[in-house]
């Protein structure tokens, strides 16, 4: 079991997606000591990517609409915006052609710069580090905050102190693994009541175009709701074939959901043969498919639920709604919307601390001083 120093300005962060790089970008600027943790081995979260030929890739597809603006400045912020090109892509449905924007190498270029500006200013994002419990550190103890409990792949405890705390997965995550903390009954319940719609999504890499469009809606009984024809609208780039996104939404109960991989891809691919009936299985140069328990939050809550205890925030897509766009009854899970909701939270820590006489960032060892 290993201990990080608790200071006053110590924070740690669960998740190293969109909400957990933006939190621990906005803090490590402001001087906080940062430690973001994330169970996979690999940043990103639902905006992960791979390495597909010569570029990097999200799992999911993703693009970028004029309306986001927390995203346009974030990649501002971080030197990325001249890598963000706009295209006009024609899109199925009432709109046929909406100008949508994409990073030249992919938001691999914004999370890497994240994690870039984290660790160029102290702080540290540990991979494959799953968080089990969080608990409150005693009143008593040297500063009160809270203790982060995690196990590595290879089954050792690690334990973070920090006196603040983010969480930035699941709801049912966060009530999964705060069952030690004080947190009222009531709270709780509307917690548990935002369900999660799964998602399934299959990138395929073919030799051959099928889609011109951009987005199209899948016809009724097919097992994806949406085609992406990622390459129609970005072009092969370094792909080494045309980039094609088929994805859906699913319950956990459903058989897509329990199926097989090679299964689901093979449910897929017939089903996609049906729209285009000349291709064959020879033309998929390589394909990945991912699963997504928590997708899409399908309820909003009807109470802020952002701060469940002083100095411990819940910053998840699942609650974003309260952010700017006003009360809509299903969360509006987008890039732009969580990093709205990083910016306030962030915000509302550097303000708290501020206003605490905040002690010089003392590591443990320094902290006889203060004493
Ligand atoms: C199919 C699909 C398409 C989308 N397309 C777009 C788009 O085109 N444009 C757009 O703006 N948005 C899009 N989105 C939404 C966007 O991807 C999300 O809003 C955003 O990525 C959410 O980021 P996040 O950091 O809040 O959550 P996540 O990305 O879910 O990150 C949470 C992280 O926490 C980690 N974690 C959870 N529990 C623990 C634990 N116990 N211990 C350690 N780590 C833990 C997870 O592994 C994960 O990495 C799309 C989403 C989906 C599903």
């Amino acid at each position: 079991m290993f201990d990080e120093a608790l200071n006053d300005r110590s924070v740690c962060i669960i998740g190293a997606g969109m909400s957990g790089l933006v939190c621990g970008m906005k803090l490590a600027k402001a001087g906080f000591k940062v430690s973001v943790v994330e169970e996979l081995a690999s940043p990103g979260g639902l905006c992960a990517y791979t390495r597909i030929g010569r570029e990097y890739l999200e799992l999911v597809p993703h693009h970028i609409r004029k309306s986001d603006k927390a995203l346009l400045s974030l990649s501002k912020e971080m030197g990325v915006d001249d890598k963000i090109k706009w295209f006009d892509t024609a899109w199925s449905g009432r709109a046929s052609i909406r100008k949508v924007g994409y990073f030249d190498s992919g938001y691999a270029c914004l999370i890497s710069s994240l994690i870039q500006f984290i660790t160029d200013h102290g702080g540290h994002v540990l991979f494959s580090t799953t968080v089990t419990e969080i608990t409150a550190l005693s009143a008593s103890s040297i500063l009160p905050g809270y203790r982060t409990t995690c196990i590595l792949t290879n089954s050792t405890r690690y334990v973070i102190d920090s006196k603040y705390l983010i969480f930035t997965g699941s709801c049912r995550t966060f009530l999964n693994i705060s069952h030690n903390l004080n947190i009222p009954m009531d709270f709780r319940d509307i917690m548990m009541n935002i369900s999660y719609k799964a998602g399934i999504s299959a990138l395929m890499v073919l030799k051959k175009p099928t889609t011109e469009m951009y987005s199209r809606k899948a016809p009724e009984g097919l097992p994806f709701d949406r085609i992406i024809g990622h390459s129609a609208a970005f072009g092969q780039r370094g792909y080494g074939g045309h980039v094609v996104y088929l994805t859906g939404t699913c319950s956990i109960t459903d058989n897509i959901w329990i199926a097989s991989d090679s299964d689901i891809m093979q449910q897929y691919f017939s089903a996609f043969r049906k729209l285009y009936p000349s291709l064959r299985k020879s033309d998929i140069k390589s394909y990945r498919l991912s699963k997504t328990r928590y997708a899409f939050a399908e309820k909003y809550p009807e109470i802020d639920l952002t701060n469940p205890c002083e100095d411990l925030y819940v910053c998840a897509s699942g609650l974003t709604s309260s952010q700017a766009e006003g009360s809509t009854s299903i969360p509006k899970n987008r890039l732009d919307s969580v990093i709205r909701l990083a910016g306030k939270i962030t915000s509302e820590i550097i303000g708290r601390s501020g206003s605490q006489n905040s002690l010089p960032h003392p590591d443990i060892t320094d902290l006889a001083e203060y004493i």
